[in-house]
């Protein structure tokens, strides 16, 4: 292959591999300082795992559709934040439920946005515990207004840390409290009836993918009361919004974005990351090279194995890839939705499934806040449960889609009693594998991102942007704080402000 030569035009300042929000967010922060940026995109629109993908007549969100982070006031609501700093924004429409869980023993509960009313409702199914239950939540909520008190920046960066330490001393110690612990742990201070363990169990899992004692207390923290705060808000237009207004912002701010720009390689020179080559050949430097790509990605495909860094053996001892899903994407008429259904849905009908493929089935219902994602009279279903790809290797085209097909079934059999009449209101289905998330999102094996091996200390050993290849740094899902929109937002002001300081570009420490 031949490797087209470097002009000055393909020397930025910051390079980033991918455009998730992760990606994005990093770009548009330091664009918006005045940094050459260049983004690097495999796939043919930016967002990632928040993209999306039309077929007739419908806009379905490939991954996420429960966003945090759109919210007007505090510090935590970090995509409008994002998406500020660009000078654009998107329309939030506020959805007033979180979650209608629908769970074994008939616990059936409807996770409202206002606080007081979600905690009645629970306490209603647990009465005995009405007390615990405030103890638990309140200490999450102390969690929350120490995040929401300070500007979220990067923890490598000393001079910041000092400067939130003297401005915000009890919220700076609080977090360095929380650091540590599990949901768990936590819990179990304050409630003994196993099933309302189960129940906060699951309040985790929904998006931590792991139980509450695997589950940091800071990402708690920030999922059980910004839901209250913020709340949970979709943008009109469908999740994709997000990353194509970011996108058009970084270039407004003067970085450019390419499409259809696999990285295949970090190039590095004396250790030191110093550009990328892509598909074709060509080949990109920069002062600093940012992959929003997973850390198995990362540091295994694009960078010699052979040459894994001691941190990154230490990390894949304590972490692993979490299992990808299964992706139902369905256009049904609008009689099948009873009066009163709610956006979101998590289904269980046993305990013991939980954490298994197939056990917890998620659905998202966004056309109930904004119609215009459907044809007239219609309303999409995206229902997914997780789903490990090595049961997906190995088929023949058939046997693949032959499985698609029985496992689709099955999911709509235990779909039809919560939304009777799916099967005769199917008007759209397309299904999507573990194969799928790798193809289309670049994860390896389609994962969700990390999850721990076993029960570790909170967030202590989840890695920030630096690596141990200078001028490398990471972004996204597999750094600090983890998986989720917001959370990957956090990671991109993280990141950012951290090679913002190591440019010598003007930041406020
Ligand atoms: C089914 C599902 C449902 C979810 N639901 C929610 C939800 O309701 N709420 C929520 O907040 N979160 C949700 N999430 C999680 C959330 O979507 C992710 O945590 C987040 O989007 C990850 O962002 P990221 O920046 O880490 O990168 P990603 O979204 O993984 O994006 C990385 C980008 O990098 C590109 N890329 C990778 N390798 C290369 C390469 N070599 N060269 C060029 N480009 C490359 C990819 O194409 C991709 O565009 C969900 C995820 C899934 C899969």
């Amino acid at each position: 292959m031949s490797v087209k030569t470097n002009s000055w035009d393909n020397l930025f300042d910051v390079i980033v591999i991918g455009s998730g929000i992760g990606g994005l967010v990093t770009a548009t922060q330091l664009a918006a300082k005045g940094a050459k940026v260049l983004v690097l995109e495999s796939y043919i629109i930016p967002g990632g795992s928040a993209g999306y993908f039309e077929r007739q007549g419908y806009r379905f969100d490939v991954g996420a559709s429960m966003i945090f982070g759109l919210g007007s006031q505090g510090t935590t609501n970090l995509l409008t934040r994002a998406l500020q700093a660009v000078d654009t924004s998107v329309d939030a429409i506020a959805d007033p439920v979180q979650i209608h869980y629908h769970l074994p023993n008939n616990l059936n509960l409807k996770v409202e946005r206002v606080y007081d009313k979600f905690l009645q409702n629970l306490a209603a199914y647990f009465p005995h515990e009405q007390i615990g239950i405030r103890r638990f939540y309140d200490e999450c909520w102390q969690v929350f207004n120490c995040l929401n008190r300070i500007e979220l920046l990067s923890l490598e960066e000393p001079r910041y840390l000092l400067r939130t330490f003297l401005q915000h001393p009890l919220a700076c110690l609080g977090l360095l409290k929380y650091l540590p612990q599990n949901v768990g742990e936590v819990a179990q201070r304050y409630i003994k009836d196993p099933e309302l363990l189960k129940f906060i169990d699951m309040e985790c899992y929904c998006w931590s993918v792991v139980p509450a004692q695997m589950t940091p207390m800071i990402n708690a923290g920030m999922v059980f009361s910004d839901r209250h705060y913020g709340g949970v808000n979709y943008p009109k237009g469908g999740v994709g919004q997000i990353a194509q207004k970011l996108a058009q912002g970084l270039e407004k701010a003067g970085g450019q974005i390419k499409y259809q720009a696999k990285v295949t390689k970090i190039i590095t020179e004396s250790r030191c990351a110093v550009g990328v080559q892509l598909t074709n050949g060509e080949i990109y430097r920069a002062k600093r090279v940012v992959s929003n790509a997973t850390r198995w990605d990362t540091f295994e495909k694009l960078l010699p194995v052979e040459q894994l860094p001691t941190n990154e053996k230490n990390w894949q001892q304590n972490y692993q890839k979490s299992p990808s899903f299964l992706s139902l994407h369905m256009g049904v008429k609008q009689s099948v939705l009873p009066q009163g259904t709610e956006c979101h849905h998590i289904i269980l009908e046993n305990w013991q499934d939980m954490t298994k493929p197939e056990g917890t089935l998620f659905v998202s219902i966004p056309t109930l806040l904004d119609p215009e994602l459907a044809p007239e009279g219609y309303h999409i279903i995206h229902a997914f449960t997780p789903h490990w790809i090595n049961d997906w290797q190995g088929l023949s085209a058939s046997e693949y889609e032959a499985k698609k097909e029985e496992i689709a079934w099955c999911i709509i059999d235990r779909l039809e009693k919560i939304f009777p009449g799916l099967d005769a209101g199917l008007d759209y289905l397309e299904v999507g594998t573990p194969r799928t998330h790798r193809r289309f999102l670049g994860r390896d094996d389609g994962t969700y991102g990390p999850i721990p091996k076993r029960k570790l200390q909170g967030l202590l050993s989840m890695p920030f942007n630096r690596t141990a290849i200078k001028g490398l740094y990471c972004v996204g899902d597999s750094t600090f704080p983890g998986q989720g929109l917001n959370a990957v937002a956090f990671s991109g002001f993280a990141c950012a402000h951290r090679i913002a300081a190591d440019l010598g570009i003007k930041v406020r420490d």
